[in-house]
C-alpha cells in the first residue's frame, strides 16, 4: 500500500495538507490523535487498552499503536496519507518495512510564526466552530458567527501547553528526519505561505515524482 507521510511544527498546517491531499488522490487520511479517540469514543477493545494506558499516565506504546492502525485502515482506497504518525524511531521503522513510503513532507515554520498561529485559534464553547484570529477571525469579537456562543482557548493551544508540546516535538523530529532523509525520501516544505502557495509545493514534488 503507497502512503505519504506528513510532520512539522504545530501550526504548520499539516493537518490541513493532509486532508486535501488525501482527497485529492483517494487515499484515506489517517490522523493518529482521531484514530485513538475514535477507539475510546466507540469502546472498543483497544480503546479500552488505550483509555487503561492513559489513565496510568503512560504513553501508548508502539505496538499498541500498530495495532490500532491495522484495525483502522478501510479498503477501497488507493493508500494512505499519515499525519501524526510516525512520532518515534521504531513506528518510522515499522512503516518502511509494511508500506510503499512514496515521499515524507517535512513542513517547516519558524518558532515564533507557528506559536504564533497556535495561540491566535479559539474555538466555539456551543457549537465547536473553529476560528483563527489572524486567519479566519469571528465577525464580532469573541462570539461564534455561527451560533453565538462564547469563543475559548483550547486547553492544548494554552502558552504552558504549547511549550510542552514543542519540547516533544523537537525531541521527536531530529532522529525521523535523519532517517527519512538517509532513504532519500524527505522533502522539506516551506509552510510559512498560504494553505494554497503549500499545497502547490506539495504537488510539485509529487508531480516529480511521477515523471
Ligand atoms: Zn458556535
Amino acid at each position: 500500500m503507497q502512503c505519504y507521510v506528513f510532520f512539522g511544527i504545530q501550526g504548520s498546517g499539516k493537518g490541513t495538507q493532509a486532508e486535501l491531499l488525501s482527497r485529492d488522490l483517494n487515499f484515506q487520511h489517517v490522523n493518529i490523535g482521531d484514530l485513538f479517540r475514535d477507539q475510546v469514543s466507540r469502546q472498543t477493545e483497544l480503546g479500552q487498552r488505550v483509555q487503561a494506558v492513559i489513565a496510568r499516565g503512560e504513553l501508548v506504546s508502539d505496538d499498541l499503536v500498530f495495532e490500532i492502525i491495522g484495525a483502522s485502515l478501510v479498503s477501497g482506497r488507493e493508500g494512505i496519507v499519515f499525519d501524526g504518525f510516525p512520532r518515534t524511531l521504531k513506528q518510522a521503522q515499522y512503516l518502511v518495512e509494511h508500506f510503499e513510503v512514496r515521499q515524507v513532507f517535512f513542513l517547516e515554520l519558524e518558532e515564533a510564526v507557528a506559536v504564533a498561529r497556535i495561540s491566535s485559534r479559539r474555538v466555539c464553547s456551543s457549537c465547536g466552530a473553529n476560528y483563527n484570529l489572524i486567519s479566519h477571525s469571528p465577525l464580532h469579537e469573541n462570539v461564534c458567527d455561527l451560533c453565538g456562543g462564547e469563543l475559548a482557548i483550547r486547553r492544548d493551544d494554552r502558552p504552558e501547553a504549547i511549550a510542552q508540546r514543542l519540547k516533544e516535538y523537537y525531541e521527536q523530529t531530529e532522529v525521523l528526519r535523519e532517517f527519512f532523509a538517509g532513504l532519500n525520501i524527505l522533502a522539506p516544505i516551506d509552510a510559512s505561505g498560504s494553505v494554497t502557495s503549500i499545497a502547490a509545493s506539495i504537488r510539485k514534488v509529487i508531480h516529480q515524482l511521477e515523471h
